[in-house]
């Protein structure tokens, strides 16, 4: 699978016309993998008449069987036995139901030079020490969520000097802890070094709303900065808008819209997605993304709204190659951003109405038929 070492390790961050051949490559080679690997996907490969030769050019991705998140939630599928994994994580199942996506060696190998190159062109990257002050839950053992994995390693962007968390496990549940979050920063904001907020966006909106009303407002110190991870999970309704938000840092935390810094991923898409300097996301080369029509499921052009459908090689040991979200989105051509960077931009507009979803998990359900994986 040197392929997809190549194409994570090789690879400009946002250069897809240069690394078209490689990520193809790759993607082969991936299919090929999980057609071998996984009884579930291999099913679902010959119900479609799908075989890795027919993707030869960007067009043809379409043709890779698109296993719906959705089906994730509902069966544990893998391509490794349990013993080869490095790790298992878990989605945060906000309704009772989650995924469990298998990790192995060779994906986090990837991964690492993926996530330093990107970090460093976005500004993370900081050899100047921080405190943290983490909008969410602190990691152990039973915790297995992608999204605190994701926070934790998010504490090492700068070489941490603390750690609060604002979510912790007391008597077997987790218990928000805004106004110690408060009391945490105002003694952080009169540090020499600079404060790391991370969070959930939602988490954020809500607690500086509180500090607001409380009247705080601080100037937290230079280089300090927010990174938003998560997405606004069950609170889509109350998502606010970006300019409201940003505002609302610089008054109350005195952190200017430049130190703001947004992730996107999914633990079936462990792609790091992070905005540019006009807060948007840019689809990198380690990732290509389709919109599709919600009833036919056909690609659309840029410009047009549908499913958004997620495809990297980065994982052997799950097959995710092509992952269906239930989320909606719209691309844009890179240009129409303004930052410089040229790949299409990626517009979440939300969650998409179940039954449409329901609709292609079936499909893909009666495919590979109730089996579950190895
Ligand atoms: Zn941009």
């Amino acid at each position: 699978m040197l392929s997809r070492q190549k194409l994570f390790w090789l690879s400009r961050p946002y250069d897809l016309a240069g690394t078209e051949r490689a990520f193809l490559r790759a993607v082969r080679d991936n299919c090929a993998y999980h057609i071998r690997h996984c009884p579930a996907y291999r099913t679902l490969a010959e119900g479609e008449g799908f075989s890795p030769e027919q993707v030869r050019a960007v067009e043809d991705l379409k043709r890779i069987p698109a296993i719906p998140t959705l089906y994730f939630k509902r069966h544990a599928i893998f391509s490794m036995p349990r013993w080869r994994r490095c790790f298992e994580v878990t989605s945060s199942g906000t309704s009772g139901s989650f995924s469990r996506i298998r990790f192995d060696w060779g994906c986090v190998l990837a991964e690492a030079p993926m996530v330093i190159r990107l970090g460093l062109l976005h500004g993370l990257a900081s050899p100047v020490p921080a405190h943290y002050v983490v909008l969410g839950y602190r990691p152990d053992r039973k915790n297995t969520t992608g999204v605190t994995r994701t926070m934790w390693g998010l504490t090492w962007f700068a070489p941490p000097l603390s750690r609060h968390f604002v979510l912790e496990r007391r008597e077997g549940v987790y218990v928000p802890d805004l106004e110690g979050a408060v009391r945490a920063l105002e003694k952080l904001s009169r540090s020499p070094f600079p404060v790391r907020l991370i969070g959930f966006p939602s988490y954020l909106w809500f607690g500086l709303t509180k500090m607001k009303e409380m009247g705080v407002s601080l100037k937290l110190p230079a280089r300090s900065r927010i990174i938003l991870a998560g997405g606004w999970k069950q609170h889509y309704q109350e998502e606010v808008e970006k300019p409201r938000l940003y505002s609302l840092v610089k008054k109350v935390l005195g952190i200017p819209e430049d130190h703001i810094n947004e992730l996107f991923g999914a633990v079936e898409h462990p792609i790091f997605y992070n905005t540019c300097r006009n807060h948007r996301f840019h689809v990198p080369a380690y990732a290509r993304i389709l919109i599709r029509d919600p009833r036919t499921l056909e690609p659309l052009p840029m410009g047009e709204t549908g499913i958004i459908n997620l495809i990297s090689p980065l994982m052997c040991a799950t097959p995710t190659v092509s992952v269906m979200t239930d989320d909606l989105g719209v691309l844009e051509p890179g240009a129409s951003c303004g930052c410089g960077i040229a790949s299409p931009v990626l517009n979440i507009i939300g969650r998409v109405g179940l039954a449409g979803v329901t609709t292609c998990a079936a499909g893909a359900a009666q495919l590979l038929g109730e089996e579950e994986g190895l």
